[in-house]
């Protein structure tokens, strides 16, 4: 697990998936065959970067209950 300098990641902490709106801990990641599938949001296009979880949840996003607790859905 690790930050990002791919896609549109330039080593922010989080990462959002604009596809299912869900922003993601890189420092937390869990990178187990179900877990956040970072790499394959990044491939597929749909990073969004975020310096702060407080700017993802203005912005819409839910946390992904595998690398964030507290899912709201
Ligand atoms: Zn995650």
């Amino acid at each position: 697990m690790a930050r990002r300098h791919t896609g549109n990641m330039n080593g922010e902490r989080y990462l959002g998936n604009t596809s299912k709106k869900e922003v993601h801990d890189l420092d937390k990641e869990d990178t187990k065959s179900n877990g956040c599938q970072i790499d394959e949001i990044i491939r597929a296009g749909h990073d969004k970067p975020f310096n702060s979880l407080t700017t993802a949840h203005v912005q819409g996003y839910d946390n992904c209950d595998k690398c964030l607790s507290g899912s709201t859905r």
